[in-house]
């Protein structure tokens, strides 16, 4: 079982010609809602990889928070870890211009007052061989308890810290897997270098470290392996929800038991397919595709 803590939300994505100045009300060209909030997308992503993901959340008691249920349901997420608040769903307003340059305004109330150990939402249902995987929606102190929880029922952890928290927040000796971006790596890291930035979080306790490079593809660190992925070759439409889409793919591969080359190789080709079109959850990879990617056999190393 992999176990997604984190949050779901309903983003709005609205088009303009230029984004609105202080004091300016403009008419958008368009407007759609959809699911999003970084654990619910990598949660999808996994469940759309035939693995067995429950998601660990808060929504509101409202008619987004019921929309949010169903559309997990119907992609096979389980939804026994969702706690129903007394409020208002978490939303996400993004504006979008015609250059692709955005704002976006999050509201995180049911997510930052969340803790889904208090919530009786996780504990007994962690098991020895489980994963476990966080990233950077709820408070950096209930992250660090769900993190250790796991490591005591004996169960493997992730963390995609996005967004970031202080670097003193961290215990990276709870970690044995972190995933996170150029940037993410230079802020936590503590060097200008993202790799080098990667080594830091290894040196600090972190049992293995994934950086993705965007168009440059990953590369993992660990004690015993260093290596690189490219990433797939793709015409580059909208990189948006990329890094969940690659994160959720590399931990259903290495959840299902591949190495550690083909879980790069697996997750930057769902990347790809991501990168390939626009919007954030409408872009991601399908079923049918990730079946796909899973089928394709892996190259020889060159
Ligand atoms: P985002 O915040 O946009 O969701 P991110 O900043 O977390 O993404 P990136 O490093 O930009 O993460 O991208 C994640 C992965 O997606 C990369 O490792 C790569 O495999 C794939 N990817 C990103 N950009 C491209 C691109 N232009 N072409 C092909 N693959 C890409």
């Amino acid at each position: 079982m992999i176990h997604v803590v984190g949050n779901a939300a309903i983003d709005t994505v609205i088009r303009v010609d230029h984004l609105p100045q202080r004091g300016e009300t403009i008419v958008a060209l368009g407007a759609a809602d959809d699911l999003g909030g970084k654990g619910a997308n990598q949660a999808i992503v996994i469940a759309r990889c035939e693995c067995d993901v429950r998601l660990v959340a808060s929504v509101g008691d409202d008619l987004a928070g019921e929309r949010i249920r169903r559309n997990l349901a119907a992609e096979g997420v389980r939804i026994d870890g969702l706690r129903i608040w007394t409020g208002r769903t978490d939303r996400c307003v993004i504006c979008v211009d015609r250059d692709g340059e955005n704002t976006i305004v999050s509201v995180v109330d049911a997510a930052s007052s969340f803790d889904p150990i208090g919530a009786d939402c996780i504990g007994r249902r962690v098991a020895p061989g489980d994963w476990m995987i966080l990233q950077g929606n709820l408070r950096a102190s209930v992250t660090r308890a769900c993190l250790a929880l796991a490591k005591e029922k004996g169960a493997l952890t992730a963390l995609n810290p996005s967004p970031v928290y202080l670097a003193a927040e961290y215990d990276w000796s709870l970690v044995d897997l972190v995933v996170l971006n150029s940037g993410e790596a230079v802020a936590l890291g503590g060097c200008p270098d993202p790799i080098e930035a990667a080594r830091a979080l290894l040196a600090a306790g972190a049992e293995s470290v994934v950086v993705t490079l965007g168009a440059e593809g990953a590369m993992l660190l660990s004690g015993r392996d260093t290596m690189r992925v490219r990433a797939a070759v793709t015409a580059a439409v909208d990189t948006t929800g990329a890094g969940d889409v690659f994160c959720g793919a590399l931990i259903a591969s290495r959840a299902a038991g591949r190495r550690w080359r083909e879980a790069l190789i697996v997750a930057a080709e769902a990347a790809a397919i991501c990168v390939a079109r626009a919007g954030v959850l409408a872009s991601f990879p399908t079923r049918e595709e990730l079946a796909a990617v899973f089928r394709r056999p892996i190259p020889e190393p060159a």
